[in-house]
């Protein structure tokens, strides 16, 4: 079987720690079944960067290599380009993307040279599949040093219209230089329909129907994988005793009211201030809520050395200090808001003690989150998932409460509406929607993109 090589901007872990996403699962067990390679950025900065040693560690069939990268790198290519650029524009914020030169011509030359030191290392049958933002440019390198080998690329991240797209400075020369893929792999049907729009009207590429486009003497497949989480796995772990132990610690607080869960990163993508928002609202408009049920919001901070996530992190702050001034009681707290993170187990039994999840980003790509909520639920008496229409997994996961996150007086209704559903309904919901959770998960989301590329005719 060919070996496959693993390109994604951080490496591992390749133990399921509990922390790991599902993500770092599915590539691992990609990488055990045929051995392979992880290669990745070491997430060190050093004076030699891209030419320093390689860092090698090796587990079983896998071997880990890792590179460090400049100072300069780090800010032109990680906290510049895939951060400042490419995070904004691709999640549809063209008025918060910082459209610098410089950003984009260290990201190149750092795809440049991580595809110069992956190259010596390949042989003749490997497949090798690359993940997100950081490498979009990446295949283009490789094919200029004669690789010829099946190359698969999946977008963790929302793929905007063309015409937001068309925005970003030589858009087309990016889009040109990933049609270098075999595989172009999205999230979302919607994603992988607005890559194929711009492939085809702003790139030059030729629509070939059945998911796949032509560019030059090349066909290129681009079709959507959605990504899965390890359903069962997970709602085996929101019956373990370090989840029930959570479970108990808040059924203690509760004291028989209900809570409202969202977790997420701070990140303007998620919509947070939106949902501090909505939840005001329906405070309101739906006063029999007040005393009875509360919000907790997880959100561990992220890329925190950024102005806009330390202006937002302020502005939470701000909101739910004022709707705790306004709605506290004694002994009834509407917004509890947690600038920490949880590891998984944690968070699945917090998840399963709570009667809704909220997940209202503006976008995201999938949103594991509103997987995990749904494999948490206890079978018998399942709580609801009020879900954003522009979550990826809104595709998927049509038996959620769909709201838009733009509107408080939607989301308050639609809180309303999951909060006052009957049993049977939340039940057949749930039902509906864990079988499709279990049917599609990490590791038949790895199996299919892996299946697609080897079946390229080349
Ligand atoms: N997560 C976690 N601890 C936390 C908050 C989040 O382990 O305190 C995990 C969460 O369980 C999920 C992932 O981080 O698996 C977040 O993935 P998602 O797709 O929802 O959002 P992203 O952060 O990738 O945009």
């Amino acid at each position: 079987m060919a070996r496959l090589v693993v390109v994604s901007n951080r490496v591992g872990p390749l133990k399921d720690t509990g922390r790991a996403g599902g993500l770092a699962v599915a590539l691992v067990d990609a990488l055990t079944e045929t051995g392979g390679i992880w290669f990745g950025w070491s997430g060190d900065v050093s004076p030699e960067g891209t030419f320093s040693t390689l860092k090698k560690t090796r587990s079983k069939s896998v071997q880990m290599v890792q590179l460090d990268i400049t100072q300069a790198d780090y800010d032109g290519f990680y906290a510049g380009y895939a951060n400042r650029t490419l995070w904004p524009v691709l999640h549809y914020r063209l008025d918060l993307a910082d459209f610098n030169r410089r950003f984009e011509q260290t990201y190149r030359y750092v795809n440049e040279r991580f595809a110069a030191r992956l190259g010596p290392m390949l042989q003749s049958d490997d497949v090798i599949w690359v993940h997100d933002y950081h490498f979009l440019t990446f295949a283009a390198d490789l094919r200029g040093m004669n690789v010829t080998n099946p190359l698969a690329f999946f977008l963790h991240i929302p793929f905007p219209a063309p015409e937001i797209l068309a925005a970003l400075p030589n858009a087309k020369l990016i889009i040109r230089a990933m049609l270098a893929y075999d595989l172009v792999g999205f999230q979302t049907e919607r994603d992988a329909d607005n890559f194929r729009r711009f492939a085809v009207e702003e790139a030059g590429a030729t629509d070939l129907g059945d998911h796949q486009v032509r560019f030059g003497d090349r066909v290129i497949r681009v079709r959507a994988y959605p990504i899965g989480i390890d359903a069962d796995a997970f709602s085996k772990l929101a019956m373990s005793p370090d989840a029930q132990k959570h479970i108990k610690r808040l059924e203690k607080l509760m004291a028989g009211r209900q809570q409202i869960i969202g977790v997420d990163r701070i990140d303007y993508s998620k919509g947070l201030p939106e949902r501090f928002l909505a939840y005001e609202r329906l405070l309101k408009d739906y006063p029999e809520n007040r005393g009875r049920l509360s919000l907790m919001q997880i959100a561990p901070p992220s890329r925190a050395e950024l102005d806009a996530y330390i202006e937002i992190r302020r502005e939470l702050e701000e909101l739910s200090g004022r709707v705790n001034g306004r709605y506290a009681e004694l002994d009834w707290t509407p917004i509890r808001f947690l600038t920490r993170s949880f590891p998984r187990r944690a968070l699945a039994g917090i998840y399963r003690a709570s009667r809704i999840g909220l997940v209202t980003p503006l976008r995201d790509g999938m949103n594991l989150v509103a997987k995990e909520y749904v494999a948490a639920q206890r079978a018998e008496d399942p709580g609801m998932l009020v879900l954003s229409r522009f979550a990826g997994a809104a595709e998927q996961m049509k038996e959620a409460v769909i709201v838009n996150p733009h509107s408080a007086e939607e989301v308050a209704a639609g809180l309303q509406t999951a909060i006052t559903m009957p049993l049977d309904e939340r039940r057949d919901r749930w039902q509906l929607m864990f079988d499709r959770l279990c049917q599609n998960d990490a590791v038949s989301w790895s199996r299919s993109v892996m299946e697609d590329v080897k079946a390229i005719q080349r």
